[in-house]
């Protein structure tokens, strides 16, 4: 968890940077400690890159990067995790996630109503997550790692990590997006490094695998396991083992490897099509480029609360940029910047 002096910095910082004087904080903070002072004022993008901060609510952390997530989990302790499982919430789904007005749902308060169901509903001890994984990229802590018995699934919650990832996989339900996969990937690929996991079928597991009374089925059988739980359609190649084999290991293990997390393959394998639609955009203000890139030229900004129809998706690396409908040029689909309206 993030120290609470520390917290209260943040927060501070948060504020300061609606009142627009972000860039001279940091011009001051970097002074003091005698660092070079880039032109932070000429580019927005680089302000809220800098200086978005993780929250803590409830107990639970948001991180708001996953840089910050990697920081966090640096310190934590080893604990003797040997497998990590994988769900969706099916319900809620997207749906209840982003709201009518263009909004979200605030991550902390549905971590925390989703404990108060587990806790009063179930008659648990605690929220049964260790992780939850949000539709706009967003990792949020729940069980604390200290308690190592998970509650996700009967037959194999000793030492296994909880992650419910937010949404319904199941075909013709949610698709995830792109900002979602690469937080799991990155989430996944983090706890097999930090807990020794090697990434395999045996140590990565559905819960759609089991029966409700925990036999293990090797794979999801319709009828027979307990749920299809992470979703027949879970990022785009489903819940089978054969899948998870073929797709998701290989994932995880690459991000291992050299830290990518290639959702840019695994989008075009989708139909970058899923992506198309209306953003919100949620920093005060966006360059509009004549191009799919932060190199091309800004053509004019859009501000803050402002939406826009994205009629095209290209990847730059590993960032989407969209093309505005108006023909106005492509903005930077980073969920830092903005957030998908529908
Ligand atoms: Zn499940």
């Amino acid at each position: 968890m993030v120290n609470n002096s520390s917290e209260v910095i943040c927060m501070k910082l948060r504020k300061y940077v609606k009142k627009g004087i972000a860039a001279i904080l940091i011009a001051i903070m970097l002074s003091c400690v005698g660092g070079r002072v880039p032109s932070y004022a000429t580019d927005n993008n680089l302000i809220q890159e800098e200086m978005t901060m993780s929250a803590t609510k409830y107990g639970f952390t948001r991180f708001d990067t996953l840089a910050e997530f990697k920081t966090w989990i640096a310190k934590q302790n080893r604990y003797g995790y040997t497998g990590i499982q994988i769900h969706h919430t099916g319900s809620p789904e997207y749906k209840n996630f982003y709201k009518s007005n263009g909004t979200h749902e605030d991550e902390l308060t549905r971590q925390y109503n989703m404990k108060n169901y587990h806790v009063r509903t179930n008659g648990w001890s605690d929220i049964a997550q260790h992780f939850t994984v949000f539709p706009n990229g967003k990792i949020v802590t729940g069980r604390p790692l200290s308690n190592t018995t998970a509650v996700g699934i009967t037959g194999w919650n000793s030492k296994k990590i909880c992650i419910e990832i937010y949404g319904n996989f199941d075909k013709g339900k949610d698709v995830m997006n792109p900002e979602q996969k690469e937080a799991v990937v990155t989430l996944y690929g983090e706890l097999c490094k930090k807990f020794g996991i090697t990434p395999s079928v045996n140590t990565i597991r559905c819960h759609a695998w089991f029966t409700s009374s925990g036999s293990y089925l090797g794979t999801y059988v319709a009828g027979k396991s307990r749920k299809t739980c992470p979703g027949t359609n879970f990022m785009g190649f489903g819940n089978s083992k054969a899948a998870i084999e073929n797709n998701f290991i290989p994932m995880i293990k690459e991000y291992i490897k050299d830290g990518s997390t290639n959702v840019e393959t695994n989008a075009t394998t989708n139909g970058s099509t899923n992506t198309v639609g209306v953003y919100r955009i949620i920093v005060d203000e966006l360059n509009v480029r004549n191009g799919a890139g932060s190199t091309y030229k800004v053509n004019t900004v859009v501000k803050k609360g402002q939406a826009y129809t994205i009629t095209e998706i290209k990847y730059n690396g590993s960032t989407p940029w969209g093309k505005l409908k108006s023909g106005a040029g492509w903005i930077s689909l980073n969920s830092k910047y903005v957030e998908k309206v529908k």
